[in-house]
């Protein structure tokens, strides 16, 4: 027989990063209605998501790897910032579309790219000299999407709180303190799931960029020859530059080698950098795992996880991805204890 419980259901989203709070303004506009909170240690711009660069990316050994659900959580992503980027909104946040040239070593054979990103193609001889791309190097170009994150979320929080969210700001040191409180709560804590669930899977990997005083940069690069992650970004105030990619590495401090290394990488690509003001510089800590977590954990018959963390330096090009498929689990999970009021069937 169908139960129907008569009060609205609680959810609690952990963590106000790229992750988390989409999820919650999406939980605020569900049908169950529930009353949603999001509780976080802290919130932007002092977290990891505001370090990011940030790009709509999906690279070759992400696409090919065993989660099949990877390339679904892109597309989602893909295309909810194209629509953002055809409305009003993008002025507000930054948003824009880009040429963005990815460089590698060896030839890739069907760059998985191809079907997914607008006006894809290789190229030739002539663009690699006037990009300083070395002729050995095999290189691709199409046109993606880039924002600065701290915008994005400060939006995204505009909505949540307009939409009636409740916010908490507290750190937990077990998702037991919690326990009972709500009937669902979504684990988007990033590289600290690593001790507040045990997680020993999750591992930082280290990056460093620097904003510069370079407005003239109007295209994306990204290289990954040479063994080195290189990456330059436009912004609207100039260009972000980068990157390490040290796994394991715990240091969020500015490290002066790893400055050179990116200032020497990036000015052969674009040698007008060379006279640019540094404006920034920072680290951040990508909370990686060999497979992004996202499943439902039902501890108690009171309150049950939905854990989504992991996303490496893929968090924002994943994000409405991974919300979606959240906020599924989540109806889902109401759904089964009863909650579906008669009205919304
Ligand atoms: C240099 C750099 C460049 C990057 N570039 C890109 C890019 O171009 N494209 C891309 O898609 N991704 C990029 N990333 C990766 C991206 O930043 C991350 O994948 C993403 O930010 C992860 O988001 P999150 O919401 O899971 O974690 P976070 O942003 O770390 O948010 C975690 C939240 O959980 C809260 N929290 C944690 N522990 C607790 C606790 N115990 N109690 C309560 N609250 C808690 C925190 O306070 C915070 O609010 C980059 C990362 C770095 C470092």
């Amino acid at each position: 027989m169908e139960r129907s419980l008569s009060r609205r259901p609680r959810v609690a989203v952990i963590g106000a990063g790229v992750i988390g709070l989409p999820i919650a303004v999406m939980l605020t506009q569900n049908r169950f209605k529930p009353h949603v909170t999001l509780l976080a240690a802290e919130f932007s711009p002092n977290i990891t998501s505001d370090r990011a660069g940030a790009m709509m990316r999906l690279p070759e050994h992400v696409a090919s790897i065993a989660d099949p659900r990877v390339n679904g959580w892109f597309k989602e992503t893909y295309q909810y910032f194209t629509q953002l980027y055809a409305s009003s909104m993008a002025a507000k946040l930054d948003l824009s579309l880009v040429t963005h040239y990815s460089i590698y070593s060896e030839r890739v054979q069907d760059p998985c790219q191809k079907d997914l990103m607008f006006g894809f193609r290789e190229i030739g001889t002539e663009e690699k000299k006037i990009l300083n791309i070395s002729q050995e190097n095999y290189a691709i170009c199409y046109s993606t999407f880039t924002l600065p994150v701290s915008p994005y979320l400060m939006w995204q929080m505009e909505q949540f709180k307009a939409n009636g969210g409740t916010v908490i700001q507290r750190k937990l040191n077990s998702l037991k303190e919690i326990d009972g409180e709500y009937d669902v709560v979504v684990n988007c804590t990033g590289l600290s799931s690593k001790e507040l669930v045990g997680d020993k899977e999750l591992y930082p990997v280290r990056g460093q960029a620097m904003l510069l005083k370079a407005p003239w940069v109007k295209h994306l690069i990204i290289s990954g020859t040479e063994g080195h992650y290189t990456y330059i970004i436009p912004r609207k105030d100039g260009a972000l530059i980068g990157g390490t990619l040290q796994v394991d590495n715990w240091s969020t401090e500015v490290d002066s080698s790893d400055h050179a290394g990116i200032s020497e990488r990036c000015f052969k690509y674009v040698p007008s950098l060379v006279h640019a003001e540094v404006l920034d510089e920072w680290v951040g800590l990508r909370p990686a795992r060999k497979q992004v977590r996202l499943e439902i954990e039902d501890l108690s018959s009171n309150t049950a996880i939905v854990h989504n963390y992991g996303h490496g330096g893929k968090g924002l090009a994943f994000s409405i991805g991974c919300a979606k498929e959240s906020v599924m689990l989540t109806e889902k999970y109401l759904g089964e204890k009863g909650f579906y009021m008669k009205s919304m069937i």
